[in-house]
């Protein structure tokens, strides 16, 4: 039918990452460490297929964990904030803020190309890696995608990219 649109959207507990953070705010202030169990959200809109679906749910579903997993129980760390330092020295990551500092071992760390690590970041990353992984493993471009991010119950932030 003219003018119809058709989205398709996945999330589910297995879509869930516990993940230590902390972020930036105000310029130079700097959160304590505290944990978030996170939950992503994906839609993807395109048109039909000779099949009749946009995209197929179960694919979509296992792209999204392959990321959500690499993510799942690491302390998410942004490697571009201009006031938090982030050192990788062998088996450990250093990290500063002004007179504080943690080291976290190397393994326990997910270090992410990325400004700081809000809700609203995170969505793009895993945006960009979703997308990423359509194209090359399923041959998909989606007509528009969203991730939504969710730290805890009413509060998420929403990436939307029209590639
Ligand atoms: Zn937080």
């Amino acid at each position: 039918m003219p003018g119809e649109r058709f989205k398709v959207r996945v999330t589910k507990d297995h879509l869930v990452f516990c993940c230590g953070h902390f972020i930036s705010y105000r310029g130079h202030r700097c959160e304590r460490l505290h944990g978030h169990n996170y939950r992503a959200a994906v839609e993807v809109e395109g048109p039909l297929t000779a099949d009749h679906y946009v995209f197929d749910f179960i694919a979509l579903k296992a792209r999204t964990r392959e990321i959500t997993d690499e993510l799942d129980h690491h302390m998410l760390l942004a490697t571009k904030n201009p006031v938090i330092r982030v050192e990788e020295q062998g088996p450990r990551v250093r990290v500063t803020h002004e007179d504080r500092e943690w080291v976290f071992p190397r393994g326990d760390c997910v270090l992410l190309p990325i400004e700081n690590t809000t809700a609203e970041l995170i969505a793009r990353y895993v945006a960009g890696r979703l997308l990423e992984a359509l194209r090359t493993h399923e041959g998909f471009t989606p007509e528009v995608l969203r991730v939504e991010v969710e730290e805890g119950p009413g509060q998420s932030a929403t990436v939307e990219w029209r590639p």
